[in-house]
């Protein structure tokens, strides 16, 4: 369960998110939508530690999020809008760093368990063929749909997405969607932050940002 309750983010005198609340239950999927600079990005930051809340406060499953790591190690996944994946390393590398940060395999078994996930979740996305290219070789599209593998591999408790089918055609675009819904499916909590009305529309609920505040098009 994602608690958001009277969050404020500010940079300086600028302010991104102003008094947001509201709660996703495991199992829900809340697509958020709003212009560039609405405070979107800033807000997922927020839940998953990545920026300090000026005021307010986010919970996870009971858990006060202070900051990443802690946040991280709790099961808040953040697919970050630009991907956030590392260039020159392999597709295969970037889905194993979060999960290596996260428990070292103790055997081999549990290491060949952390290469099934990884190759299932590159498959999930289409993209079997290309875990040994490197993230700059891929295009935009594909280094998107790396990312949601990444996220995905992670199992984590709570999923927020950035973005994430920005650029991708339907067909991909549909199977990143079915991707974050089988994550609430299995028990997630699911925030999607898009400009995409097809995206906003598939979620269970739909909130709109402008200028860091929010207001429900379809309440959860
Ligand atoms: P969105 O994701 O909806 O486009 P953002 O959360 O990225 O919105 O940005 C909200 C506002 O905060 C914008 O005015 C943006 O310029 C500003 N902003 C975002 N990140 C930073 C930062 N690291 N430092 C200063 N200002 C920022
Ligand atoms: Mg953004």
């Amino acid at each position: 369960m994602i608690e958001v309750d009277q969050v404020t983010v500010s940079y300086g005198e600028l302010i991104a998110v102003s008094d947001v609340s509201f709660r996703v239950p495991p199992g829900f999927v809340l697509a958020i939508s709003g212009p560039s600079g609405a405070g979107k990005s800033s807000l997922l930051w927020a839940i998953a530690g990545a920026v300090p809340v000026k005021s307010g406060q986010v919970e996870i499953d009971g858990l006060v999020i202070t900051d990443r790591p802690s946040a991280a190690a709790h099961g808040v996944v953040l697919i970050p809008q630009g991907n956030g994946l590392a260039r020159v390393l392999t597709a295969r590398e970037n889905l194993s760093m979060p999960l290596l940060a996260d428990r070292r395999p103790a055997d081999d078994e549990a290491l060949e368990e952390l290469d099934r996930a990884i190759e299932q979740a590159l498959s999930q996305v289409g993209l079997e063929e290309s875990g040994d290219h490197l993230v700059e070789e891929l295009s935009g599209g594909e280094q998107q749909r790396v990312a949601v593998a990444r996220g995905i591999a992670q199992q984590g408790r709570v999923i927020l997405a950035d973005e994430s089918t920005s650029e991708l055609d339907s067909t991909n675009r549909e199977r990143v969607l079915d991707l974050l819904r089988a994550e609430a499916d299995r028990g997630a909590a699911v925030v999607i932050a898009t400009h995409d009305p097809n995206v906003a529309d598939s979620a269970d609920g739909h909130a709109l940002m402008d200028e860091g505040r929010l207001t429900w098009v379809r309440r959860l």
